[in-house]
């Protein structure tokens, strides 16, 4: 991990920045993960192989909650509803969230800060097929969130061969919640979550915490489905939605011929 918490202040430390705070400071005490909150060690702070850089390591503690950024190839989490019954509810949700797609799309975008319309579409359709709207105690805010940690989002292009995503994004959940359902159950208080970027290419197959260079503690949203400037979206956009979702996004108006 080449970032973590400050050891004192609630933002983020890099290493190099502990490293001088700590020769200033001696007393300091250690910087802390994003995910589990456990102190972290410094590695190869003097290493004489240049290739070797100075990072974060979490401390051998066999006490420790698990962490998704400490463990090799920590997996995803996944929408789990086949159990659950197709209720009324869930059908409201499903309809009320094809109605505020645009609000949906802008947030999405704003989380992500590197997504275009097919990252989007195609995280929806999973969660759709997998039946998100089941989940009892999920709001319609929160359906991208389901979104965001359902998915890894690749090193990728967009259509005109420009660099889109230039790191490996993963959203985390903080490590005492392991499944989408209990996100959805943390009581009243802010929630949260951890956008880690990752130094892996896209044919990579494993997340890895050496492979750990950024994060931001993203907080969840609750008011953007009032926010007017997400009233509407590119014209291509909404091409887009309504021919992947046919049946739920009705497409733009023709254009008119000029004359
Ligand atoms: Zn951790």
């Amino acid at each position: 991990m080449f970032k973590a918490m400050h050891p004192t202040l609630p933002e983020a430390i890099t290493i190099n920045d502990y490293i001088h705070l700590k020769r200033s400071k001696p007393s300091t005490g250690p910087a802390r993960c994003p995910a589990c909150n456990q102190p972290l060690s410094e590695k190869a702070v003097n290493d004489p192989d240049p290739a070797v850089k100075a990072h974060f390591a979490h401390v051998r503690n066999p006490k420790a909650p698990k962490c998704p950024i400490k463990s090799e190839g920590a997996i995803r989490y996944s929408v789990l509803t086949a159990n659950l019954p197709d209720t009324q509810a869930a059908a409201d949700l499903r309809s009320s969230f094809f109605k505020n797609w645009t609000y949906h799309w802008h947030q999405f975008k704003k989380y992500v800060r590197t997504a275009d319309i097919k990252d989007f579409t195609s995280a929806l359709r999973e969660i759709d097929n997998n039946g998100v709207w089941k989940y009892q105690n999920i709001h319609e805010h929160e359906v991208i969130i389901a979104m965001l940690a359902t998915r890894d989002f690749k090193p990728t292009k967009n259509s005109d061969g420009k660099t889109l995503r230039s790191r490996w994004v993963r959203f985390w959940f903080r490590s005492h919640v392991t499944s989408l359902q209990q996100f959805w159950n943390i009581g009243s208080g802010q929630k949260d979550l951890i956008r880690a970027e990752y130094d892996l290419s896209e044919k990579a197959t494993k997340i890895k915490e050496d492979k750990f260079l950024d994060f931001k503690v993203v907080a969840v949203d609750s008011t953007f489905l009032s926010n007017q400037d997400f009233s509407e979206a590119p014209r291509f956009v909404h091409v887009v939605m309504s021919e992947r979702f046919p049946k739920m996004v009705t497409p733009p108006e023709p254009l008119e011929e000029k004359k």
